[in-house]
This record gives C-alpha cells, sequence and structure tokens, in this order.
C-alpha cells in the first residue's frame, strides 16, 4: 500500500555534478534510488512517473530551468510537497531568495562541501518522512491498517474518472459482516475487533494489485474493482464470501466464525455515474442481500442507480 523506500532525483546538465552528488548521498546510504535527469524536462517527466522523495536541481540548465520547474511543481498537486534543495552555481543571493520563494526548500551552492550536502539532505529528508507518516495516518483505519473512508473517497473519484477516460468498467462492493452485535455481545468487543482484523486481512489477501480495500464503516468493508464488469466484480465478492462463510475467523479464545453480506454496483463503460451514485447503489444491493436472508451477494439494478453526471465533493467521515 504505502513505499517506504527512499528515491532522490538529481537534476543538473552536468554529468560531472550528477555523478559527485549522487556518489556522496550514496556513501551515505541515504537513499534507495538514485535518478538523474540532465534538463528540466526530463525531470519533470520523472517527477510525474515515479514517487520522488528529494530533489537536488540545478538552476541554470537548457530548456526548462530549475526555476520554471519549482514554477510547474507547484502548479502540480501530486508536486507540490516534495523537497527540492537547488544547487546553486554561484553565491549569488537573490537567485537563492527567488527559488525559496518559489517553492524551493533549500538551498547548496556549488562547488558543495560534500558534509553540509548530507547535512541539508538529510534535513529535507526527515521532514519528508515526517510529512509521509502523517498522510498516511489520515488515510489508514487504526485498527485494521486498512484504508479509511477518507482516502476510499478520494481514490474512488480518481478511478471513477479514469474509468470513464479510459472506457473502461468499474466495479465496487459493499461487504458487511452478518450479525456482528452478536458477536460483540457473545464473546466481547476485544473479540470482535480481533474479527475485524482477521476479515481485513482475508479481503487484502483476495484481492488483486489495482484493487482497494477500506474500512467504510464499523463492520462494512468496499472493495474498489478497476476494470471489472458487474458480473466479474460479484464473482470475484462471492469467492470471498464463500472463503469467509462459517469457517473460524478467530480461534481464541475461542472459535468463532462470521458470514459476510455484500452489495456490488458498476460504473459500466460509456456511461456516467457519480461516486455517491455508486455507493448508494451499492448499499441497496447491500440491503437486499440483508433482507434475502444475509450470507449473500447482490448486484444493483439499474434502476436503483441512476446514471448521473453530477461530481461528487468528497465527504469528511
Ligand atoms: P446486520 O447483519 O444487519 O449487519 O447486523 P449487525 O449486528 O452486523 O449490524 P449492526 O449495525 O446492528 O451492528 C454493528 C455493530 O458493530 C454495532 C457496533 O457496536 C459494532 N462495531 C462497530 N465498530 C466496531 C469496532 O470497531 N469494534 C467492535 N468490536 N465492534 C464494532
Ligand atoms: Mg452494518
Ligand atoms: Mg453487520
Amino acid at each position: 500500500m504505502f513505499t517506504m523506500s527512499r528515491t532522490v532525483l538529481i537534476i543538473d546538465d552536468s554529468p560531472t555534478v550528477r555523478s559527485m552528488v549522487r556518489d556522496q548521498l550514496h556513501q551515505a546510504g541515504l537513499f534507495d534510488h538514485y535518478l538523474e535527469a540532465g534538463d528540466g524536462e526530463e525531470g519533470l517527466e520523472i517527477l510525474l512517473r515515479e514517487q520522488i522523495d528529494v530533489v537536488l536541481c540545478d538552476l541554470d540548465m537548457p530548456g526548462i530551468s530549475g526555476f520554471e520547474l519549482l514554477r510547474l511543481m507547484q502548479r502540480e498537486n501530486s508536486l507540490r510537497e516534495v523537497p527540492v534543495i537547488m544547487l546553486t552555481g554561484h553565491d549569488n543571493q537573490d537567485e537563492k531568495i527567488h527559488g525559496l520563494e518559489l517553492g524551493a526548500s533549500d538551498y547548496v551552492t556549488k562547488p558543495f562541501d560534500p558534509a553540509e550536502l548530507l547535512a541539508r539532505v538529510k534535513v529535507q529528508l526527515k521532514i519528508k518522512t515526517l510529512q509521509d507518516k502523517l498522510r498516511r495516518q489520515a488515510n489508514t483505519d487504526v485498527l485494521t491498517g486498512l484504508f479509511n473512508r477518507r482516502y476510499l473517497f478520494e481514490e474512488l473519484e480518481k478511478e471513477r474518472v479514469r474509468a470513464i477516460a479510459g472506457q473502461n468498467d468499474l466495479s465496487i462492493a459493499i461487504l458487511d459482516i452478518d450479525h456482528f452485535k452478536k458477536i460483540n455481545d457473545t464473546y466481547g468487543h476485544q473479540v470482535g475487533d480481533q474479527v475485524l482484523i482477521a476479515v481485513a486481512e482475508r479481503l487484502c489477501l483476495s484481492i488483486e494489485k489495482n484493487e482497494i480495500v477500506a474500512r467504510f464503516g464499523g463492520e462494512e468493508f468496499v472493495v474498489v474493482l478497476p476494470g471489472k464488469s458487474s458480473s466479474q466484480a460479484r464473482d470475484c465478492i462471492e469467492k470471498i464470501r464463500r472463503a469467509t462463510g462459517n469457517k473460524p475467523l478467530v480461534t481464541s479464545p475461542e472459535e468463532v466464525s462470521i458470514t459476510l453480506s455484500a452489495g456490488v454496483a458498476t460504473l459500466r463503460k460509456g456511461t456516467q455515474k457519480s461516486v455517491d451514485a455508486l455507493v448508494k447503489a451499492a448499499d441497496e444491493a447491500l440491503y437486499l442481500a440483508k433482507e434475502s436472508g444475509r450470507n449473500r451477494v447482490e448486484i444493483a439494478t439499474e434502476e436503483s442507480s441512476p446514471t448521473t453526471t453530477i461530481p461528487r465533493s468528497v465527504p469528511l467521515p
């Protein structure tokens, strides 16, 4: 879900400078991956493609200069928080101030002192690590370690846009543990928690790499299945339901088993539907599954999921 490996991007038109910087950082073992770009354009391409933790960037470069790159990074949501350390050619005060105003985090003057370079990079890496930790906490459900509802809605909107642009299906399923209240009442809240953790683990093991599992609420989970049609999604969730149903999930202090009900809804390729409408349709299908006796998967009917082009705003949990 979240990568912990660290990547640095060194952008400079001088291969000599790039390899000197790279060697220094490498010797200190600060990063797992070292990427290089010879100009701003190549640098931007890499930034948009890879997860970069710290950028070291020359200012005077052919094509897109360091200043221009800083401007472009500020305009791009996903790049705004990536720390950039400027590699300034001369000890020019105005240049440094201008760069900092454009969003750079720090600067190192060339020819650089290796110890100073390392110290400054370490500071930025520390800040970036803390930022990542905070973001991770904001997106994660504490009990199960799954993504939380907030993150789910953000990702669902992205997947919705991607599905419409790529003319693909997008299915979601809401899964709800049957009679979970009884588990708490019979075995206690702590065992209930263990069951939730076990269901979360099972869901994570049952999905593919491009799919997402989130804790939607108390004992409800959502699985996002990009590219899966309604029947493919039903088959996938049905497999999970069968694998889970009535087999012990928690064995200590007692054996506890549960069953799952689920509702599946699909944004069919070539159609439009808001995230709200998709979730509502899955929720209605789940309600039907509960009404029809539980321990089953129901698919949303098209009537219960009207097509709409209204974009949704992300709700708070
Ligand atoms: P149904 O089959 O209709 O879904 O019945 P249910 O009992 O599963 O559903 P209901 O909504 O009545 O009860 C859900 C229960 O889940 C009530 C709540 O106390 C419990 N719950 C919610 N969050 C947690 C949690 O984090 N830990 C534990 N142990 N219980 C939780
Ligand atoms: Mg429920
Ligand atoms: Mg329930």
